[in-house]
């Protein structure tokens, strides 16, 4: 990329890059370029976007709000759409949870969770807990508490030496025709019940992607497992934040991964699909037992937290316009999991090919390769390329290639990226 450029982009090797493609003009499952280039979007940008780019109820709801209130400060005010959208988040979960706290990105989404868990047990019994419990592979942010918890990589390395402790077990990853799973996740339970039999008194929270592991690989556990966890952390009083920033909003089939796996999280965080992919936007939802560790006369059992753009109206306005079109859109959900379903088997024959997967409208496997099976494996750069010349917006995950586009994207383009995708493995 041309040093000259003035923006830093994420994510990017900026002396190696492609100059980036200059994107003029979205429009459903699709994006378009300058030129006048269509990219089908793969990834929903990032696992944000629901309903196809520039959806009109989400649209017209940014434009209304303008009309009336751009911003104000969330402490001492306070204003509709933040208390709406909060009463329907607590609806849409059927009153499992108290609270809500809202924040303005993935990231401090998981700090606040993390920080509520740490001065729970501050305000109810003045101790200093020191113990989270996290998972191989996982990604929550990253903000420093967010990478401590994440695992550590390629992401992360240059500031490790700073991160907080954390024990970490593996997560029981699982496809189609995986036989042992079973054992392998009794022996992660175990090994997690008998740390937390050690550590009961200096364990603060446990934090764990449910049912789909995002940037760490699409890695996919069983709702069982999260079952036994569940029965776990209850059995000890162990506080559990579920990190449903890209599995929120119908990623996994349910509208949030814990409705399917039928667990019972004390915390969890949602952000990326939350405006329906318009606008920066997070929220911390917390049941009644964490919430009443800080309903109390003492003043420093505050939750000294917040930022500037904290429950901006406009963001929350476009929330509630994509939540009132999440039911509209399950028919497509379920349709694209039976596309997916209908293609399984020709993928699990193809000898290029490993750890077939796909929970809701997430697909996933693993290009088999030579190299480590890691972020930087060159196969998934040279995949994005290829894709990219043919249309597609993919960002694959080194050598594990997904699949999680908007609810609008139709059968027929799902089915040619997918061809076009083992057209290039084949050849590879
Ligand atoms: N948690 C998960 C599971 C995520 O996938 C992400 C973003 N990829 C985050 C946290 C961080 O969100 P943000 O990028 O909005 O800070």
């Amino acid at each position: 990329m041309n040093e000259l450029n003035p923006v830093w982009y994420p994510f990017t090797h900026l002396k190696t890059s492609d100059e980036p493609i200059k994107i003029s003009r979205g429009e459903g499952a699709y994006l378009y370029d300058d030129q006048g280039n269509a990219y089908f979007d793969a990834v929903s940008s990032w696992w944000v976007n629901l309903y196809g780019h520039r959806h009109p109820t989400i649209v017209n709801a940014i434009k209304k709000q303008l009309d009336s209130l751009d911003h104000v400060l969330f402490a001492d005010f306070t204003h509709d759409p933040a208390e709406d959208l909060a009463r329907q988040l607590l609806e849409l979960n059927n009153q499992k949870f108290a609270k809500v706290f809202f924040s303005d990105n993935g990231s401090t989404a998981v700090e606040v969770a993390i920080k509520l868990c740490l001065q729970y047990y501050s305000n109810l019994y003045g101790q200093k807990r020191s113990k989270i419990i996290a998972f191989s592979n996982s990604y929550h942010g990253d903000t420093f508490g967010a990478m401590s918890t994440g695992a550590r990589s390629v992401f992360s390395d240059p500031f490790s030496h700073l991160f907080f402790d954390v024990q970490r077990f593996d997560y029981p990853s699982t496809w189609i025709g995986d036989s042992n799973i079973e054992m392998i996740e009794d022996l992660t339970i175990s090994k997690i019940r008998a740390f937390i039999e050690d550590n009961s008194e200096d364990i603060a929270c446990l934090i764990v992607e449910p049912l789909v592991q995002g940037a760490g690989g699409m890695n996919m556990c069983r709702p069982e497992f999260l079952q036994k966890l569940d029965l776990v952390c209850m059995e000890f009083g162990v506080l559990v934040i579920y990190d449903e920033i890209m599995t929120g909003f119908g990623r996994t089939g349910e509208v949030f991964a814990y409705q399917k796996a039928k667990t019972k999280p004390d915390i969890i965080c949602l952000s990326k699909g939350i405006t329906g992919g318009f606008l920066p936007l997070s929220v911390t939802l917390t049941n009644k037992k964490v919430f009443k560790a800080f309903y109390s006369d003492e003043k420093t059992h505050t939750f000294f937290h917040g930022h500037s753009y904290t429950a901006n109206p406009i963001s929350c306005a476009a929330a509630l316009a994509s939540l009132s079109l999440i039911q509209q859109f399950e028919k497509d959900r379920k349709r694209i999991e039976f596309f997916y379903k209908s293609r399984i088997e020709e993928l699990i024959q193809s000898d290029k090919i490993d750890k077939v997967r796909y929970c809701g409208t997430i697909l996933a496997f693993d290009i088999i390769s030579q190299n480590d099976s890691n972020y930087l494996n060159p196969i998934g750069l040279k995949l994005k390329k290829n894709m990219l010349e043919k249309g597609y917006l993919l960002r694959p995950l080194g050598n594990t290639v997904y699949i999680m586009p908007t609810y609008v994207s139709t059968d027929t383009v799902l089915g040619q990226i997918l061809d076009d995708i083992l057209i290039y493995i084949q050849s590879y």
